[in-house]
């Protein structure tokens, strides 16, 4: 169908930084984070697509930043205590 990408149709694309999309407005679920299981093996950190874990420094907890924080639940799936849950965002 296509010969090459430049037959493909536009589509919208970001131009900037992903800082500035605020990608939490996708959001149905939220991680909510329990520090009494979090072990601080900074596995959620590693794997989140939108650099959305914060850990200010080594030794800390984390916590999310839920401005872009898209809600996909990776963190949740790769934490080995069990320590994020997804809550269904209010109406
Ligand atoms: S993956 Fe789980 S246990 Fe590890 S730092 Fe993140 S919340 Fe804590
Ligand atoms: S739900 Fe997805 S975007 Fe949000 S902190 Fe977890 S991995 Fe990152």
């Amino acid at each position: 169908m296509y010969e090459t990408y430049r037959d493909l149709p536009p589509i919208q694309i970001t131009t900037e930084s992903t800082k500035g999309n605020q990608t939490g407005t996708w959001r149905t679920f939220r991680p909510v984070i329990d520090l009494d299981k979090c072990d601080r093996c900074y596995t959620c950190w590693i794997f989140c697509p939108d650099v959305s874990i914060i850990v200010e420094e080594e030794g800390d907890y984390p916590s999310i930043d839920l401005i872009h924080c898209k809600g996909c639940g990776i963190c949740a799936n790769d934490c080995g205590p069990g320590a994020i849950t997804m809550e269904r965002e209010p109406l």
